[in-house]
């Protein structure tokens, strides 16, 4: 059902929609947040206001994914996950755009920052398929408590008070179109009921298609589309909890939202390190001394186990990758790891 809850000057012309997304949970702080940013922004010339439940939980076909879908013109995406995670829900539902990433709560670093992968000569899919030129700010809720300063981050980007105002162009805009008309300058509100799910999410401006998810998922999660891209095809086939292929994928392409590891929660890494760096043995996922390969085999087989089938362990392929692991050179973050396990905390 979609309640519209306020009605603004439909004279006005909307260029910007500020998305929240509703958490998981319950907690009245959190209600209270997302409805004071909604009322916030929704006063702002120039901006409408989408309320859905949390990106990660949409159903394909439902309500929300279709008033997304309808939006044009750029973008504020507000939710309780990573801006990373955020941006590439939306991707594979077809909400595309430039991922700019909206700092909050660091006095130190209040610019927003370019996500771009590190330098490389590898084909990214993102390269190969660009998205289009209309930008979608990600906000991360869970990076401030204050209200004011993420009413000031999205009033500085709706009234022009940041210098991103100027890179306004986009799908609708270079179709000569600006207006946004799914939401008319009103807050529209998608009640949908959605249940948790759980499944991995690509980054495609660092997947270079390597096809190691597929070859690795023993559970008919991933596919490829009539141009061979990769593609997550079945994400509800994923087994709840297990993040085992995101620790194999070369690129660290491979985020789960909702997995309590920022790494591989979607968090920001510096780039696409590779799976030598496993930034779980930082962040407290499952360790047990074993290196990225070791864990994601283990984590793969437990759900091979729970599902009534066979373990199969480290296979050859595995075998192979994680001796060329260990022959690669150490990089800062392996010396850090080096340095507090050292420190015997
Ligand atoms: S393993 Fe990573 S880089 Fe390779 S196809 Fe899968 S997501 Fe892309
Ligand atoms: S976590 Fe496991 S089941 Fe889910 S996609 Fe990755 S390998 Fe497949």
């Amino acid at each position: 059902m979609i309640s519209p809850s306020s009605q603004s000057d439909s004279t006005t012309t909307p260029t910007w929609t500020v998305v929240v997304s509703r958490g998981q949970s319950r907690n009245p702080a959190k209600r209270s947040l997302e409805q004071s940013i909604a009322d916030a922004a929704s006063v702002l010339e120039g901006a409408d206001v989408l309320v859905v439940p949390h990106l990660y939980d949409l159903p394909k076909g439902g309500e929300s994914l279709e008033k997304l879908s309808e939006l044009e013109g750029n973008l504020i995406v507000v939710s309780w996950i990573f801006p990373r995670a955020a941006h590439w829900v939306l991707d594979r539902n077809g909400v595309r755009g430039q991922f700019v990433p909206v700092a909050i709560g660091d006095a130190d670093d209040e610019d927003e920052e370019s996500a771009e992968p590190a330098e490389s000569d590898v084909d990214r899919v993102a390269d190969l398929y660009p998205r289009p030129k209309r930008q979608i700010h990600c906000i991360d809720l869970k990076a401030e408590q204050s209200l004011e300063r993420f009413t000031e981050a999205i009033r500085g980007l709706v009234l022009g008070e940041d210098d991103s105002q100027e890179m306004t162009s986009g799908d609708a805009s270079s179709s000569g179109e600006t207006s946004l008309p799914i939401v008319g300058g009103q807050i529209v509100q998608v009640d949908e009921t959605t249940s948790r799910r759980w499944y991995p999410v690509i980054d495609f401006s660092r997947c270079t298609n390597c096809m190691e998810c597929v070859d690795f998922c023993l559970f008919g999660v991933y596919g490829v589309d009539a141009a061979e891209t990769i593609l997550v095809e079945q994400p509800d086939n994923c087994r709840k909890g297990c993040p085992a292929c995101s620790r194999v994928c070369p690129e660290n392409a491979i985020i789960f939202p909702q997995h309590k590891a920022p790494a591989i929660a979607g968090a920001e890494t510096g780039g696409s390190e590779g799976f030598k760096i496993d930034l779980s043995k930082l962040f407290g996922a499952p360790d047990g001394g074993d290196d990225a390969i070791a864990t994601a085999a283990r984590e793969r087989d437990e759900q091979l186990l729970l599902a009534g089938r066979t373990a199969v362990g480290i296979d050859e392929q595995l075998q192979r990758r994680q001796q060329d692991l260990m022959a690669q050179p150490k990089d800062d973050l392996d010396r850090l790891i080096d340095s507090l396990d050292e420190l015997d905390l």
